[in-house]
């Protein structure tokens, strides 16, 4: 068998054609999407990264702001800035870029931006909304795999899905939106005993790790569908995965690429969280 490719830039531009439907709506009721990104210091991914988000608001017509502050800047003047922005009309999304500096403290800043702006999903709040099944924004890169598997017809009710990875940013909130979909999950990470005996057990499996190639054939049950969520720079400057892509191919059913995969889909979310942020917006002000 072969699997099927997924192709994360065909999905992203569906999502994105919505989002151009809902942004004329704005428009004709004189609103405009406004994005607010904050880099501090100059890690050169971070830039790339930055430079990425920017585009996409440019494409779609958001207004886009990049906040470039030295690395030495100190922690009081980065959450200033921040309460500036969560006061600002024309700004609907907060994003802090990861990494920052050491001597910065990642949860102060994060507490400091509005739940209202929180287009990233990483506040305390937006947290505990998504676990109780509250509204809020969903995080970009869980909610862009939901919705890859979505396209694909692929439906996690009842379905087991092995989750590779823990962290705060991928892992955890990945796990409570598949649950929230009905999913048995198995969440697994760097003490899992046996990995490739639990993921083998999986209809679905997603890749979280930060480790090129981790995910071998052997983790695979034939026909289970692959998310691939890794992003790693190998020696020769190339992008892998945390799957073995040729591999994995050849068991899997369908298999996201890296990249070209769900990279994609994180930004066409943060896009939705933007669209999302400024239609709340107009809705309080027309009701207020
Ligand atoms: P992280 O380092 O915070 O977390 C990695 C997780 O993997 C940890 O929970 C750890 O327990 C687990 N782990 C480490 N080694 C393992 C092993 N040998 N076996 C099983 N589990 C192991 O990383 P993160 O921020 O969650 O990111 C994970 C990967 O996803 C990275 O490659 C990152 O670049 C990528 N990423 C991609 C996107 C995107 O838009 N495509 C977005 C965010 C992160």
């Amino acid at each position: 068998m072969t699997a099927t490719i997924i192709n994360g830039k065909t999905i992203a531009d569906r999502v994105k054609e919505e989002l151009r439907r809902e942004i004329a709506r704005l428009a004709s009721a004189g609103a405009r999407p406004g994005l607010a990104v904050i880099l501090v210091g100059d890690d050169a991914a971070s830039q790339v990264y930055v430079r990425n988000k920017q585009k996409a608001c440019e494409d779609l017509g958001i207004h886009s702001e990049v906040h470039r502050l030295p690395e030495n800047t100190p922690e009081e003047q980065l959450i200033d800035l921040i309460r500036l922005l969560n006061a600002s009309e024309d700004i609907h999304g907060i994003l802090v870029q990861k990494p920052l500096p050491g001597h910065i403290n990642d949860k102060a800043v994060i507490d400091a931006i509005d739940v209202e702006k929180d287009v990233d999903a990483f506040h305390p709040i937006s947290v505990g909304n998504l676990l109780i099944g509250d509204k809020g924004f969903l995080p970009c890169t869980p909610a862009g795999v939901m919705e890859m598997l979505k396209e694909i017809g692929v439906s996690v009710a009842g379905k087991r899905v092995a989750v590779i990875g823990r962290s705060n940013i991928v892992g955890k909130p990945m796990a409570a939106l598949l649950l929230r979909e009905h999913a048995t999950v198995t969440i697994c990470h760097s003490r899992t005993a046996d990995l490739p005996g639990v993921t083998r057990e999986a209809d679905v499996i997603i890749a979280a790790v930060g480790k090129a190639n981790l995910v071998g054939a052997e983790y695979v049950k034939p026909g289970a569908v692959v998310i691939d969520v890794g992003m790693n720079r190998l020696p020769d400057g190339k992008l892998a995965g945390d799957v073995d892509f040729e591999a994995v191919k050849e068991v899997a059913s369908a298999i996201t690429p890296v990249p070209g995969g769900v990279g994609r889909m994180t930004i066409a979310m943060l896009m939705k969280n933007t669209v999302e942020a400024a239609a709340n917006a107009l809705a309080k002000r027309s009701n207020g």
